[in-house]
């Protein structure tokens, strides 16, 4: 069998100059990280050749024996990263990733058109957590279930915990979802599982974002509190892309959790597993239980507040003022610029993050902030130091974006394009498909 360079030297190119985008660049996305080059060793290896429906025991194909003890060795693992005892918690390794591991948690638990509450979407919850818009039901979660968001104080940047228990008490739903995509603060477990409870709904945390926070304790931990925990394991994790759903031993609200869950992921939901990413989070895993994991997670929240305190002294105005974990949300509406223009220039300079809604947004396509993440840059080395320049950087980059937007304003090119767009223009009917 040839290598890629020979195989197909087209997408070798591809891989090379991607890794030279990634090499060079400052990666600041909240979400993304490095793994680790044993983790890409396992990912890369035969077991991606494997079928093996089923679990470990109770495979539908013959051959599984190694791909048994590899699945048992990954669920004891991540039941050991997150400190739980195996008798009350179990573990579902084999989501593809983790919108997958949401669904199934809600295929598990709900029946179709069943309630749910998850973080609004432009306030920093995630799309597979119920997200539509007046007019549309966007997310497969929204289509299937009915979903009512829940939503931050707008002057504190805090979720409003007490309008949640007063929407909870007249939406009566079955299910809260904790956990955000661009949430720079912890959430508080012990407020929500008293308002789950109060309405008989089940509490799941989803926790993609703040996994190795939480596995190196450095977060509040979710599993004294809630039903269901599920996770991505590419995020702060450091794993291969994929999902984990965790669930407690037992029957909540009539529902046996781990029959139900696992049902929904095999059949219900997915058919083979990835056996080479579950080889990828077994060696994932392992590291996480590493007193250096620790000190990076440490790390990694200590670059996000040596970040956010710099861009405060720099006269930003941050999403609750700070950061608690590994992410700052900056509100660039008081500079009278929006997020996607400093993403363009940013971008141009090999600085990488991303635009993001903040509360009190109008426009999701251009929001008025930029989400900034410390995982992938503190895997590479950075400490406070690095992002102290880094917060600088950033601020030349809104410096640069702010003038470019007022040279523009007053050009002919402006008027030029604001004519183009206009009703006036006549070429206009044509080229409005
Ligand atoms: N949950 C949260 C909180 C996320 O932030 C994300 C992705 O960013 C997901 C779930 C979905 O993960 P995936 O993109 O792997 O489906």
């Amino acid at each position: 069998d040839n290598g890629l360079s020979e195989a197909d030297p087209e997408v070798r190119a591809i891989i090379d100059m991607e890794k030279q985008r990634q090499f060079k660049s400052l990666e600041l996305i909240a979400s993304e990280n490095f793994t680790y080059r044993a983790v890409m060793e396992a990912v890369g290896s035969c077991l991606t050749n494997k079928y093996s429906e089923g679990l470990p025991g109770k495979r539908y194909y013959g051959g599984n024996e190694h791909i048994d003890e590899l699945e048992t060795l990954c669920q004891r693992r991540a039941l050991d990263a997150f400190h739980l005892d195996g008798k009350k918690w179990g573990v579902n390794v084999q989501p593809l990733s983790g919108s997958p591991a949401n669904f199934e948690v809600y295929t598990a638990i709900l029946k179709p058109h069943d309630r749910l509450m998850g973080l609004d979407l432009s306030h920093g919850g995630h799309l597979s957590h119920g997200f539509m818009t007046p007019k549309r039901r966007v997310s497969g979660t929204s289509i299937y279930f009915e979903s009512m968001s829940y939503r931050l104080n707008e002057s504190t940047g805090l979720v409003d915990y007490d309008k949640l228990e007063e929407m909870a008490d007249r939406f009566k739903p079955k299910l809260i979802i904790a956990g955000a995509s661009a949430y720079p603060r912890d959430f508080d477990y012990p407020r929500m599982r008293k308002i789950a409870d109060s309405v008989g709904a089940f509490l799941m945390m989803d926790m993609a974002h703040i996994s190795g926070l939480v596995a190196a304790s450095v977060l509040a931990n979710p599993f004294d509190y809630c039903d269901i925990v599920t996770t991505t394991t590419h995020k702060s994790l450091r794993g291969p892309r994929g999902g984990m759903i965790f669930f407690k031993k037992d029957t909540v609200l009539g529902v046996d959790l781990e029959t139900a869950i696992n049902n929904a992921v095999f059949p219900g939901l997915q058919g083979g597993p990835h056996n080479h990413t579950i080889g990828g989070l077994a060696v994932c895993l392992k590291y996480a239980q590493s007193p250096e994991f620790k000190a990076y997670q440490n790390q990694v929240v200590s670059n996000c507040r040596a970040l956010a305190s710099r861009l405060t002294e720099l006269g930003y105005k941050l999403v609750s003022g700070g950061s608690d974990n590994h992410l700052v949300l900056v509100d660039l509406r008081p500079l009278g610029i929006d997020g996607a223009r400093v993403e363009k220039i940013l971008d141009m300079a090999s600085i990488t993050l991303n635009k993001n809604s903040v509360p009190g947004d109008k426009s999701a396509v251009v929001p008025g902030g930029i989400r900034i993440g410390s995982p992938a840059m503190t895997t590479r080395g950075f400490t406070e130091k690095e992002f102290i320049a880094v917060a600088d950087y950033i601020h030349e980059g809104v410096q640069i974006t702010i003038d470019a937007k007022r040279a523009a304003s007053g050009s002919k090119l402006q008027d030029f394009m604001k004519f183009v767009a206009s009703p006036e223009f006549s070429l206009k009917d044509q080229v409005s498909d």
